[in-house]
């Protein structure tokens, strides 16, 4: 069995676009969060994600064009958050409205927890590849699980920590590891869980355009060239 890994979509629907054509053939494609926010683009990538049936967790940025509290988030993001609210489709906001904070799954027998942040801290905890195992150990132990998927760094990450593959797959549309082609993962479930992180170039210029032609903070486009 073969699961597509993705996250932080936000709302980049070129990357998305480039992405879901460069997955192989997958079971089922789960999602760490985060389809919308600083890009332009959020009512075509929710409609796509829907009609991919991607079954996802909700993310901070999500959060906040739920509920236009941008308390958390800061002031670029805070904007595109506010902006995202304003334009989406009572379907959408629907939909996203629906994500829910967290997915447990059993997939080949495997347990399998999504979140966006981490187990304790769903929309806001940072884990990062750099990680203490303990430090790692103690921000996954809430998740009673094989496999736990993480999203919210953009950075990709493969741990090991008390017996539990942690992945984060990166971002599909804000990668921040200096290296911007869209980031996603596959995992195959054989006898072994088997993990490989791709990367997938897109139109980054396009993408740039629509977001200064939306108004959205200028840094949001410029940021896309670099990965950061
Ligand atoms: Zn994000």
């Amino acid at each position: 069995m073969k699961i597509g890994l993705i996250s932080d979509i936000h709302s980049n629907l070129a990357a998305f676009r480039a992405v879901l054509s460069d997955m192989p053939k997958v079971d089922e494609i789960l999602c760490a969060g985060d389809l919308v926010g600083y890009g332009a683009e959020p009512n075509e990538v929710l409609k796509l994600a829907r009609a991919k049936e991607i079954k996802a967790v909700m993310g901070n940025h999500d959060q906040a064009a739920v509920t236009k509290d941008v308390r958390g988030l800061n002031d670029r993001a805070a904007t595109a958050a506010l902006w995202t609210a304003t334009r989406l489709t009572r379907e959408n906001l629907d939909y996203l409205a629906s994500l829910p904070p967290r997915l447990e799954l059993k997939l080949e027998g495997q347990r399998v927890f999504v979140v966006h942040g981490s187990p304790r801290d769903p929309f806001n905890e940072y884990v990062f590849p750099d990680f203490s195992h303990r430090d790692m150990a103690e921000a996954v132990k809430g998740a009673e699980a094989d496999v736990v998927v993480l999203g919210h760094t953009h950075i990709l990450m493969r741990r090991m920590v008390l017996g539990k593959n942690i992945f984060n797959p990166g971002s599909v549309g804000q990668p921040r590891d200096r290296d911007p082609r869209a980031s996603y993962a596959v995992i195959d479930f054989d006898e072994e869980v088997e993990i490989s992180f791709r990367r997938v170039e897109y139109d980054i210029e396009a993408t740039a355009e629509k977001i200064k032609a939306a108004g959205l903070p200028e840094e949001l486009a410029t940021r896309l060239f670099f990965g950061w």
